[in-house]
């Protein structure tokens, strides 16, 4: 039986590692600020947004959601960026994805200042991490590796495969899975045989929001599978992984929910102060 990659365990190791940090910058007279901004009343957008408020309060980091009506234009979505781009309490700004239809997404994340882009989403920081520059990393991708370092699985040398090309999740973490020097595959929609790609990963990554599409015939034995998909399926929050059939072939897995999700949150808070200390300490 695969060991279990505990989430709550992971990411309780680094929220401790967060606070430490805040308390450190709060010793010199500044408190990191997150602004999150929801367009809508989308119910698992506001889950999320809520977890993370109550991430911020753990951590001792000051936290603000701006909550904007579904028919919100775009030039008002973006004048409230602008205002958040000049506002000193503020570190980081997230706007919860995804957004109304008749908004243009990419066009406003462009308009969040790259100093305080948190998630890592704008054109500036996607590129720094393509070049393997200083900047900031996606919250996902940068917490399947916390997790797969604080499990002590090698990734070296190891053979990665991503199934998702997305560039919030899919593409972030091939190119850290690269920086981290394995050798990675990147499958997506259109892969052919799937199967005989994912049955050489030592370590699989699933991030494509399709429940029980990697099922145990799909993996290496001994494999560590990550699952990063959420999906709901009768009335229950599911990865992308059958987990209880894949958890007798994998060496480690991580299980939906209590993986992956809460690195996500850690790793924003993480984001938080690191631009905190970038930009104001
Ligand atoms: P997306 O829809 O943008 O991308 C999905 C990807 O899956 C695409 O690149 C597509 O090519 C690929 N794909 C689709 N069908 C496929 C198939 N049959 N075989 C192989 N590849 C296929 O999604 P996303 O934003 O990357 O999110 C993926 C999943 O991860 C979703 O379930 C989402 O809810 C979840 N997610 C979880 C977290 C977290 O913190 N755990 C964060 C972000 C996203």
């Amino acid at each position: 039986m695969a060991v279990i990659l505990d989430g709550r365990e992971y990411s309780n190791i680094a929220l401790d590692q967060v606070a430490e940090k805040v308390q450190a910058l709060k010793k010199n007279g500044i408190t990191p600020g997150l602004a999150v901004i929801l367009v809508g009343d989308d119910p698992a957008s506001q889950t999320y947004v809520r977890s993370k408020g109550k991430a911020c309060d753990r951590v001792g980091i000051y936290s603000r959601t701006l909550i904007l009506a579904s028919d919100t234009t775009q030039a008002q979505l973006e004048k409230q960026i602008a205002d958040l781009n000049r506002d000193d309490r503020i570190d980081g700004i997230l706007l919860q994805l995804p957004l109304p239809a008749h908004l243009d997404e990419q066009h406003a994340l462009s308009c969040i200042a790259p100093e305080k882009d948190v998630d890592g989403f704008h054109a500036l920081n996607a590129g720094r991490l393509m070049l393997s520059l200083d900047g900031v990393l996606p919250c996902t991708p940068k917490g399947i590796i916390f997790m797969l370092k604080q499990a002590e699985i090698p990734i070296e040398g190891e053979h990665a495969v991503v199934v998702g090309r997305s560039n919030i999740v899919g593409k972030p973490a091939a190119l850290l899975l690269l920086q981290e020097n394995a050798t990675v595959t990147i499958c997506h929609s259109r892969t052919q045989d799937l199967k005989a790609l994912t049955r050489q990963a030592d370590i699989l990554v699933a991030a494509v929001g399709k429940p029980k599409l990697i099922t145990e015939d799909m993996i290496k034995p001994g494999a560590a599978v990550i699952d990063v998909g959420i999906n709901r399926a009768n009335g229950r929050l599911v990865g992308d992984v059958d987990f209880e059939n894949v958890s007798k072939v994998a060496g480690y897995i991580s299980p939906v929910p209590g993986g992956v999700g809460l690195m996500t949150v850690a790793m924003l808070m993480d984001n938080v102060v690191g631009l905190a200390s970038r930009n104001r300490a």
